[in-house]
């Protein structure tokens, strides 16, 4: 149903009282004006209110742009655990306002090491920079926060179906057949996007899940510790910082499984399978002492795929909407913060077709990098290849002490070892000034 210069019923999200309320949401256009730099004021549709759209929605307001975001979700709920955010996604989140708060939170993480039967076989510094790892609900917050005050219409309990292109302007159609107009529509859903044509190959493993709180005495370690076997187990520890208005420090834990056992997982009794974790490696004991039932580990599994054109007339296609990759390398959650910079940083500088190509041209050599090293990088940590793991070990035994692999390993993990955002697109106006 289309309803082009009406006013509707839907529920918007008050930051401030953190619930759902009805309100009036006017959906028209809102009046076009030029201001500075001679960019035109759109009106900007965002479906999926996760990492990209939130970031997309406060930087897009930030110039100047009429934002509305829409998810599916009831109240604020970010699924999963803890993510880490590197130093390149950390520069995004200054910019947007929520670097405060997510530094606030966050743990830093100055190493990633991982071992193998007392021999190390990963070992990552960051350098001067840290990585930041973070629970999903503690980085939610700071950037929902962020968008909330810079301005954008949240809109909830609001799933997307479609973004039909009618008469020259893209819309958001709901599952209710409500319909909004935007001169640009952002697909930021997710990997499940309903929105995006990208094809994704499902990985064979994929990893079980949970927060629970930091249970070792003493300081929380600056670290994110793996233990291996070969490639077909693999256990972490990755210490997550606190919960919003919360002082405890937590932890996200994970075991990586084969997408095809998680059945017989859930039918094995869960004691059981804790002792298997505990003897492979006993530290997880006092974490998993507070794991009480299968549900309080969540199964997430991983898939890869790249929309090489990430782009349609008036729609734009950010983070896992536009390319998903296993959580190896850390960086899914950089990638959708730095897309949604690039696709600003080209709307400031051009119309909005051009500027489309331009945000793909400018995401391009980064994406297929990283893209291409976490395809190479997971079946080296996540599979049941036998020679793989050894000529892993091997290599590390053989390279880390050089201080190049040392270099080029902190780069990877901070991800910039390539520019993240290449663009010769110069505007005028001096918001592009304060971009890094
Ligand atoms: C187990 C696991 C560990 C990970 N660890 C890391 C890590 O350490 N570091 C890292 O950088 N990344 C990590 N990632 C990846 C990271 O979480 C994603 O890349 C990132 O969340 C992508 O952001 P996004 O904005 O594209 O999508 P999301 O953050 O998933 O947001 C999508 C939003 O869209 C909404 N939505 C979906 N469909 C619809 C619809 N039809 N209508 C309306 N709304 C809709 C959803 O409710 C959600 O709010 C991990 C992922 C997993 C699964």
């Amino acid at each position: 149903m289309m309803m082009p210069n009406s006013v509707n019923m839907a529920r918007v999200i008050d930051p401030a009282l953190a619930k759902v309320q009805p309100v009036m949401v006017c959906a028209d256009n809102p009046p076009r004006r030029v201001y500075q730099g001679g960019m035109e004021q759109l009106s900007v549709g965002i479906a999926g209110c996760g990492i990209g759209g939130l970031a997309a929605g406060s930087l897009l307001r930030q110039q100047g742009h009429a934002v509305t975001i829409f998810d599916q979700f009831d109240t604020p709920a970010p699924v999963g655990s803890g993510l880490m955010i590197q130093p390149v996604g950390m520069d995004v989140l200054d910019r947007i306002g929520a670097g405060e708060a997510v530094r606030r939170h966050a743990a830093p993480i100055a190493r990633m090491y991982g071992s193998e039967n007392g021999k190390t076989v990963l070992d990552v510094n960051y350098g001067k920079a840290r990585g930041l790892a973070i629970h999903r609900a503690s980085l939610f917050d700071a950037l929902y926060q962020a968008a909330a005050k810079a301005g954008c219409q949240i809109i909830s309990a609001a799933r997307v179906t479609a973004a039909p292109l009618i008469d020259g302007k893209r819309h958001i159609q709901l599952e209710n057949d409500q319909t909004y107009p935007f001169d640009l529509v952002i697909d930021a859903s997710g990997a499940r996007s309903v929105l995006s044509p990208l094809k994704r190959k499902p990985l064979p493993f994929g990893a079980l899940w949970a927060s629970v709180d930091w249970a070792e005495g003493g300081k929380v370690p600056q670290q994110l510790t793996q233990r291996y076997h070969r490639a077909s187990k693999m256990a972490g520890i990755l210490p997550i910082g606190t919960l919003p208005g919360e002082t405890t420090q937590k932890a996200a834990i994970f075991w990586s499984l084969p997408v095809s056992d998680y059945p017989d997982w859930q039918e094995t009794p869960l004691e059981d399978w804790k002792a298997d974790v505990i003897r492979f490696w006993p530290s997880m004991a006092p974490f998993l002492d507070q794991i009480a039932h299968h549900n309080d580990m969540t199964f997430a599994s991983y898939s890869h795929g790249t929309l090489y054109q990430p782009y349609d007339r008036a729609l734009a296609y950010i983070g896992d909407a536009a390319h998903t990759t296993s959580p190896q390398l850390g960086q899914g959650a950089n990638m959708a913060l730095l897309d949604a910079q690039a696709l600003a940083m080209a709307l400031v500088a051009l119309p909005v077709e051009s500027a489309l190509r331009q945000y793909a041209q400018s995401r391009q050599r980064h994406l297929a990098t990283y893209q291409g090293m976490s395809r190479y990088f997971t079946p080296v940590y996540q599979s049941n290849r036998l020679i793989l793991p050894i000529l892993r070990n091997t290599l590390f035994a053989t390279v880390n002490k050089l201080m190049l692999t040392q270099r080029i390993m902190t780069r990877i993990v901070s991800g910039d070892l390539v520019k993240p955002i290449r663009t010769n697109a110069k505007p005028s106006g001096n918001y592009w000034d304060t971009l890094p």
